[in-house]
């Protein structure tokens, strides 16, 4: 939260406003993976999308322009959802998608929409389960909902390893496979996915390294520099021997049965 004067905005933690402030993509997708995940769902100019999470706007700013659907995105991040306005008027695509700066917890529209999503960011409904069915309430019948969310490439044999990948426990996420059966176990169709590889992986990890030692250079007296060198400092490694090895990702595509 910041504070100015007697009015508080809610904002994200403030590290990852600055490790990911030149994300386009605040996830390990290129944006080739985005289009593919564009193409596989087939979309059709008039289709609406939600977007709980939406970050600096990319996915619906670069599918507004390619397949010329509308939407609006959610996003709690007040420099993520100014970076997705300017990329929206960078790609004329204003009159088509509009970004809205809240906590999208509850988050529900009236009209409801072709595509209902939520791409690394399952925490605002509680979890996966609890996303799908906040998506559900905007969702129109035989409409799809988009979950990103992480999965074990192969189970960490220790507790150490899991809270590596920054998860909090193994039992946070599941092998893909499992992931797969959890959807349908919540009486969902996988109709589509697109995954993250170790490449994409790098373009989303990586890029932080260069962003947080470009905002180091420009801020060394500020109050929050300790934190973000150590960070800078212990982040590489980290993320070699842990999440590189052990972390997927995913965008699953999901349709009610
Ligand atoms: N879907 C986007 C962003 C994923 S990163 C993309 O793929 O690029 C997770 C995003 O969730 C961040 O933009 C963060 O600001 C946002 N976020 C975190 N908690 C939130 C909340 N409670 N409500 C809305 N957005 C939230």
């Amino acid at each position: 939260m910041t504070k100015l004067s007697n009015e508080t905005i809610v904002d994200i933690p403030r590290i990852f406003n600055i490790m990911e402030s030149a994300h386009r993509i605040h996830n390990p997708f290129t944006p080739e993976k985005l289009a593919s995940l564009g193409v596989a769902l087939r979309l059709e100019p008039r289709d609406r999308i939600l977007d709980l999470g939406s970050g600096s706007g990319e996915m619906l700013c670069t599918w507004a322009r390619d397949y010329g659907i509308g939407g609006i995105g959610v996003d709690m991040s007040p420099l993520f959802v100014e970076q997705a306005k300017a990329r929206a008027h960078e790609l004329g695509v204003t009159d088509r998608v509009s970004f809205v700066h809240r906590d999208a917890a509850g988050y529900v529209v009236d009209e409801k929409v072709d595509v209902a999503a939520c791409v690394g960011a399952t925490w605002i409904g509680g979890g996966v389960r609890g996303s799908i069915e906040l998506l559900s309430k905007s969702l129109r019948a035989e409409g799809i909902i988009l979950i990103g969310e992480p999965y074990w490439l192969r189970l960490p044999p220790t507790e150490d390893i899991a809270q590596g990948c920054h998860a909090g426990s193994v039992s946070d996420f599941l092998l893909l496979p499992d992931l797969i059966a959890s959807f349908g176990g919540l009486g969902y169709d996988v109709v589509e996915m697109v995954l993250a590889n170790q490449d994409s992986w790098d373009r989303y990890e990586a890029t932080k390294w260069l962003t947080m030692r470009r905002w180091l250079d420009a801020n060394p007296d500020d109050d929050f520099a300790k934190e973000v060198r150590a960070e800078l400092t212990t982040a590489p490694e980290r993320y070699a021997k842990y999440a590189r090895e052990y972390l997927g990702w995913g965008v699953f595509v999901l349709m009610s049965r």
